[in-house]
């Protein structure tokens, strides 16, 4: 049964009670921090036994929700399933204890498997080289961005500005300012895909580069990638790729091929790690051949059988990330992709794209579709069909919660009204989509016959609607205000 609320840790404190039972030293204690930098005692922190803290974070954890438990459509963000073998080889001892200082001599497997990794991403994509040091695909945007700036510095000029289509995802703008660029947004146009003719009318001698997100956040191939990229490398410019929706390519396009320059890929969506709640994730980052030079460092490199790290770099854009990056998501994607296997990942593409189609024809009669264009791997329906009950998208999305499913992506992309974006990933047998397609022509009844049923939503779950934006500006960060 859920309580109403859970206590906090430090209302279930009791002074005395302790998590462990060590044996009593029995040897002289020897102390090696400076006396100066030792506290008398620690305040505050909660004292509680082994059981009750378990209990206490199961409580929490059946407040949650995970793919482990139901189906959670959440577009853009490819929340698929997570094979359990990821954990069995990235829990492996040698991976496990080896030590990030460790020389190199002594982690030649590691090594090795970067070194696996990035071949078997070369291979899919078309791109020559890889690193795999950025933490998430932000962190690849950025490290994307700054080989771009540092390409176009060796060429004398760094240039000034970064085109980015008003269907691109929202960390791409703030990826390109990091790295020190103005942002132009530009109209992706009616049908929901960029064209070279628009691209065009921006392109100038300050151009640095367009950031693309394809498929772009309304789930829609970039059909004129090929003459965009034309377009812009006749300008001097670079194309970069969003790849975090691989997930709808896999198999089937070779960014290379299309003209993109440089691309990042999420390992966290495409290729199996769980996400959310902020990581581990790793975005690599993929690049034409005349990007080597500035590579992050170290490069891995295999010399007379020997897997080596190469910092001796000079145009290098430095170090992005300290050690070899996020490791342990690295064996799980490598994981996924040997048990996947070419096929495999050809088959998955399949059903991503075939899912996301089955829920579009199936709820368009019901949802209004603002862009009539083929979609991929997620379908995007407008609040238009609801609204003139005086029922939000939020309402919706809360309303999907008292029946146990995780609500869609909501008020993204920003060029829909009230998106609901919808991603089911491949995962999903037949029978989980039947049922949430159900679901949501059933709540689609109730906006219709009871709006205000759904205005109170969700009933059902351990709290209620919270003030999203409260907790956002005023964080509660501490138990209790320090007493004075
Ligand atoms: C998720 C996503 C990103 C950002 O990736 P993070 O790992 O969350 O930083 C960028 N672009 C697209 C299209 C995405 O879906």
């Amino acid at each position: 049964m859920i309580k109403d609320r859970e206590p906090l840790i430090f209302e279930l404190s009791e002074e005395g009670k302790s998590g462990f039972s060590i044996p009593e030293l029995d040897i002289e204690e020897k102390n090696y921090i400076p006396e100066e930098l030792l506290r008398e005692e620690l305040k505050g922190l909660p004292e509680v036994s082994e059981v009750e803290i378990v209990r206490h974070y199961t409580a929490l954890a059946h407040y949650n929700y995970s793919v482990d438990e139901g189906f959670y459509p959440l577009g853009s963000c490819t929340m698929k399933y997570n094979p359990k073998i990821n954990e069995k080889t990235a829990g492996m001892e040698g991976f496990l204890l080896s030590h990030p200082y460790s020389p190199y001599e002594l982690v030649q497997g590691n090594l090795k498997l970067i070194r696996t990794l990035e071949n078997i991403l070369s291979e899919l994509t078309g791109f020559p080289f890889f690193t795999l040091y950025p933490s998430a695909g932000a962190h690849g945007e950025l490290a994307g961005m700054l080989m771009i700036r540092k390409k176009l510095e060796l060429r004398g000029n760094p240039r000034k500005i970064v085109l980015i289509p008003d269907s691109a995802h929202g960390t791409n703008p703030a990826s390109s300012h990091f790295a020190g660029y103005d942002v132009k947004e530009i109209p992706s146009g009616e049908e929901g895909y960029l064209k070279v003719e628009t691209v065009k009318e921006y392109l100038n001698e300050d151009v640095a580069a367009l950031m693309m997100t394809n498929p772009n956040t309304l789930g829609v191939y970039e059909r004129e990638i090929k003459e965009i990229a034309e377009a812009l490398h006749e300008n001097g410019s670079y194309l970069y790729m969003d790849g975090a929706n691989f997930n709808a390519l896999m198999g089937y396009v070779k960014p290379a091929e299309l003209g993109v320059d440089v691309l990042h890929l999420n390992l966290h969506k495409t290729f199996s790690t769980p996400h959310g709640g902020g990581g581990p994730g790793a975005g690599p980052v993929g690049v034409a051949k005349e990007f080597e030079e500035v590579l992050p460092v170290p490069v891995i490199k295999e010399i007379d059988g020997k897997y080596v790290p190469d910092f001796n770099r000079p145009n290098s854009i430095g170090k992005i990330r300290s050690f070899y990056g996020n490791f342990g998501v690295l064996i799980k994607a490598l994981t996924y992709l040997l048990e996947m296997g070419a096929e495999g990942l050809k088959k998955a593409t399949e059903f991503a794209v075939l899912n996301a189609n089955y829920i579009r024809e199936n709820l368009k009669d019901t949802y209004e579709l603002p862009y009539k264009t083929r979609t991929l791997h997620e379908v995007v329906f407008s609040e238009d069909s609801f609204k003139k009950y005086g029922v939000k998208t939020v309402d919706i999305a809360k309303r999907l919660l008292d029946y146990g499913i995780h609500p869609p992506t909501v008020y993204f992309p920003l060029i829909v009204h009230g998106a609901l974006m919808i991603e089911p990933t491949e995962t999903e047998s037949k029978k989980t989509l039947d049922t949430f397609i159900e679901t949501m022509k059933k709540i689609h009844k109730e906006a219709e016959n009871n709006p205000e049923l759904l205005k109170e939503a969700p009933h059902f779950t351990p709290v209620r609607r919270l003030n999203e934006v409260l907790a956002a500006k005023k964080p509660k960060l501490k138990y209790k205000e320090e007493e004075e």
